[in-house]
This record gives structure tokens, sequence and C-alpha cells, in this order.
């Protein structure tokens, strides 16, 4: 095939689909162009029950405080690697956010963590998944990017090499929390009487998951990071993985592009959701706001998926589109101001 006749197929490919008649209208659209800097999200799911009036403002302050992380080493002229792994790790340590710490349970009452982190310029990457000893799994998904040959490792495997690396290790109980461990039996039951076909019927807790933590960030080289940290769903099955260490499914980073993904993970595997979102901007030129929405509210939307993704493109562009009653999210730039949203 000609050339100009293969480049016109892939263009054509990643064109922009029409969205269905009842997609939601896009989220933020307007964001200011960051010369520099890092955009945050702390998962999909969010709904305005999901922390107490004691947690919100405990869990807003978390969250700021992982963007002022950011900013501090981007503003000193570190890297967007450096920035998206100290931003998680913060995130990780609070019980707040299902990931390290405040990580969901699986159906059997374990905690299974699943975590990745890639660069852009190099498209170097590291991921690890279904790890229950590991404080800080973006940590270890970072060892795997720059210490080993490999680019994911799983369970006793990933905490062998954890261990080998130095890398903080917990007994599994530091992962077990109250609101959780309520979460768990919660969505138990809940399948229990959706099961039961006399029962009442119940709607899925959309707060099953809510957590997740992900960075996206451009530094002053004009380099691009992603990572995103995660405990998975509530109740899922043993040896469950999601869409986190899945490079190009919820977490990617090319030269022009990164994205972070928060929500139903098996879409946004079956849809390379971050990886495809690179791919319109990278290849077919579209916008990032036009790729990450056409993407986030067309595809995803249309086959049944929720979540949404925070990305960044290398002249600075957001784009945090999301389908979820809410997704927290926020963002900081040269002058140090933190933006902080959790509904549209
Ligand atoms: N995407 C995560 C998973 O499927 C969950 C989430 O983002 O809330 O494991």
């Amino acid at each position: 095939m000609r050339p100009i006749a293969l480049l016109f197929l892939v263009v054509a490919a990643c064109a922009p689909t029409a969205p269905p008649a009842n997609t939601p209208a896009p989220t933020d659209v307007e964001h200011p162009r960051l010369e520099w800097g890092m955009v945050l999200h702390g998962g999909a799911g969010v709904t305005r029950a999901s922390y107490s009036a004691a947690e919100l403002p405990l869990m807003e302050a978390a969250f700021h405080a992982a963007l002022r992380a950011g900013h501090a080493i981007l503003a000193g002229g570190g890297s967007s690697l450096d920035a998206v792994e100290a931003a998680v790790r913060i995130l990780e340590d609070d019980s707040l956010f299902n990931a390290g710490k405040g990580s969901v349970f699986t159906n059997d009452s374990i905690n299974e963590l699943d975590a990745a982190i890639m660069e852009g310029h190099t498209y170097r990457a590291g991921a690890v998944a279904g790890v229950h000893r590991v404080k800080n799994p973006i940590t270890l998904a970072r060892a795997v990017m720059e210490r080993s040959k490999h680019v994911m490792m799983i369970g006793d495997g990933a905490e062998r090499f954890a261990v080998e690396q130095r890398i903080e290790m917990v007994d599994p109980g530091y992962f077990h929390t109250g609101r959780r461990m309520r979460s768990l039996r919660k969505a138990i039951e809940d399948e229990r009487r959706a099961a039961n076909p006399n029962g009442t019927a119940v709607l899925p807790d959309p707060t099953w998951r809510f957590g997740t933590v992900g960075a996206v960030a451009l530094d002053k080289q004009g380099r691009l990071a992603a990572a995103t940290s995660t405990g998975g769903m509530t109740n899922k099955r043993y040896g469950r993985v999601g869409d986190v260490p899945i490079i190009g499914a919820g977490t990617y980073a090319s030269p022009a592009c990164a994205v972070s993904a928060t929500g139903d993970g098996e879409y946004f595997i079956r849809w390379s959701i971050a990886h495809s979102i690179c791919t319109r901007t990278d290849l077919a030129g579209q916008s990032l706001a036009s790729a990450a929405d056409s993407v986030i509210m067309g595809v995803l939307h249309r086959t049944g998926g929720t979540g949404g993704v925070i990305s960044l493109d290398n002249r600075g562009h957001v784009a945090m589109p999301f389908n979820a009653e809410g997704m927290t999210r926020g963002y900081v730039g040269p002058d140090g101001q933190t933006w902080m949203r959790m509904f549209r």
C-alpha cells in the first residue's frame, strides 16, 4: 500500500465519531493552557454522599497538598516523572482515597493493589498488579520501569522484586479500614439481593470504587508523564486486574500526550481508552479536548461504561471529561494556584 493511502486509513480510523444523542455535555471545556504543570484526579464515581462532612475537608486538603507537592518539584526544575510519583504517593498514604492505604476490599476481604507509571518522551513504562504488602505501589511501578527489564510484574513476584529493591513493605493489615469493610459488606449484600429473583431490586452503589488516583504532568523541559494507582473495585473477584496497570488502558504517555483514567476498568481495557486518546492527538492531529471528549462521551458512554480521564498535551492543554456524576479532579500551573472540583 502506498504511504499516502496508509496515512489516510490511519487518519480515517482515528477521526471523531458523532456523539450519540444521549451524550452528556462535555465537562470543564475551558481551562487555561499550562506552560508547565500537573493535573490530578481522585477518582470517578464520587457522589455528594461519598464523604461525610468531617471527611470532605480532609480529602480536599490531601488533594491540594498533592498538587502543591507536584508543583514544588516542577517549579524547581524537576521532572514530570518525579512530580506524578510524589503526588500519587501522597494520595496513596491517605485512607480517603482508593489507592494504597485506603484501597477497597476484594470479595475475599483482602486488598489487591494495581499501579502504573509512564514517561512520555522515552515511552518507558512500569506497572504492578495484585500486590498486597507494598505501601506505595506507584514507587514499585517506577522501580519496575527503571530497574528491571520488564514493564509489568504481578503478585508474589512483584513483591519479591520490591523486597530486593528495598521498597517499603507493610503488613497486609495496614490496608484494612473500617469504611472500606463497610462498603464491601454492602456490595456483597447488594449482589445477593440482586441475584435473588424474589428479592427487592437494588441499584448498584455508585460509590463502590471511587477514589482511584492519578496524575499527569508536563515539566519545564516539555516532558510528559502519567501515573495511576488503585485498589480497584470493591468486591472484585480474586486475581481481577483492572485497567490501571495496563499500559494504554488506564495509563499512557507519549511525547505529545499523557492520560490517567478512572472508572469501570473492564471498559477502559476493552477500548484501550488512554492510548486511543493519545493516538487521536498524535496521529490524527485532533485537539486534546476533542480527542478526550470523543472517546469518553463516545465509545465509553455509548457502550455503557462509566468514568473519565485527566489528560495533558505537550503544549499544556488540559482535558478532563467524565460521564459519571462526579470525578475529583484539579490542576496546578506555574502560578502555583491549585484548582479542584468534584462535580460538574
Ligand atoms: N479503574 C479502576 C479499576 O477498574 C477503578 C476506578 O478507577 O475507580 O480498577
